[in-house]
């Protein structure tokens, strides 16, 4: 069975990210793996171990955005590849579509496309769709379990507002993975040692053997959010009963129930 699996590279979580000159900024914060792509690394990783076969790791970013590949490398991927070519500078959401499923393709053969719910910093969780929709797949989201897969058929369960819901189809798939999958693995010590010595190929447009798709959302603008001033009020008293009698009938007075 191959499979391949999507990462993007992120700024920490813990990052605090601001808008300077125009310009996202994040300072020295360092670049991780996409928290929600671990996920997707360990299903990928769960599912080649239990019917044998390779994960291939898939990643778009500039030429040194490999902490992501090699993090998943450490996890357990089988090979990473790095997409880049500078043409691909402020790619929107429909060019890095196009691309990753042309790095897909170029993998050849391959059976299902492992993507996380959604990137934490561009956030608009709709890659694993388009991509699907370019490759001419089912889409198959929001997944949070795997119950049958076979060398034909995949059946999931997806984890929706109102509950699950059990989908089947045939493969070959893409397949984006919640955190109920299941925690992912911690990079074991010989996995960051191959990972560190890993060469990273990297493939470039001419390689995918497309052109540059052309970006047709811009981002004019960004902005910080509006400052908000808080104040904080230590509500003291004879006993906890007392404190949060005064904390309720503060409550009721700011109309907040
Ligand atoms: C420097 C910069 C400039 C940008 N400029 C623009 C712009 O001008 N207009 C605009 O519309 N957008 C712009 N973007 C956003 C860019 O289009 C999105 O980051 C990209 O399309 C992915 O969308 P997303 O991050 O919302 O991913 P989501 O759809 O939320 O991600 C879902 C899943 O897709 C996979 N995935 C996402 N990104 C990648 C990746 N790069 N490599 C591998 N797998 C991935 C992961 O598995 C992820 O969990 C810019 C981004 C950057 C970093």
């Amino acid at each position: 069975m191959k499979i391949v699996v999507c990462v993007k590279q992120v700024p920490d979580t813990a990052a605090q990210v601001v808008v300077e000159n125009g310009q996202v900024s994040w300072g020295d914060a360092p670049l991780v793996i996409n928290p929600w792509d671990e996920y997707a690394v360990e299903a990928a990783l769960q599912k080649a171990g239990d019917h044998g076969g390779s994960v291939t790791v898939i990643s778009m970013g500039k030429e040194n955005e490999t902490e992501a590949l090699k993090h998943a490398l450490a996890m357990g991927c089988n090979e990473a590849i790095l997409v880049s070519d500078p043409a691909l500078g402020s790619s929107d959401n429909v060019a890095a579509a196009r691309v990753l499923a042309a790095a897909i393709r170029n993998v050849g053969d391959v059976d299902l496309a492992f993507f996380g719910k959604q990137a934490v910093d561009s956030d608009t969780g709709t890659l694993p769709g388009m991509v699907a929709r370019i490759l001419g797949w089912p889409a198959l989201t929001l997944v949070s379990a795997i119950s049958v897969l076979s060398a034909e058929a995949i059946k999931v369960e997806r984890a929706i507002e109102e509950g699950r819901q059990v989908v089947e189809s045939k493969l070959p798939v893409v397949v984006s993975v919640t955190k109920d999958y299941g925690e992912p693995r911690y990079p074991s010590f010989m996995g960051i040692r191959k990972a560190a010595r890993a060469e990273i190929p990297i493939w470039d447009l001419g390689q995918l053997g497309i052109e540059a798709p052309a970006p047709v959302i811009s981002w004019p603008e960004m902005m910080n959010p509006p400052r908000r001033e808080v104040t904080t009020e230590i509500i003291a008293g004879d006993s906890p009963q007392d404190i949060a009698a005064k904390l309720a009938d503060k409550i009721m007075a700011e109309k907040v129930l």
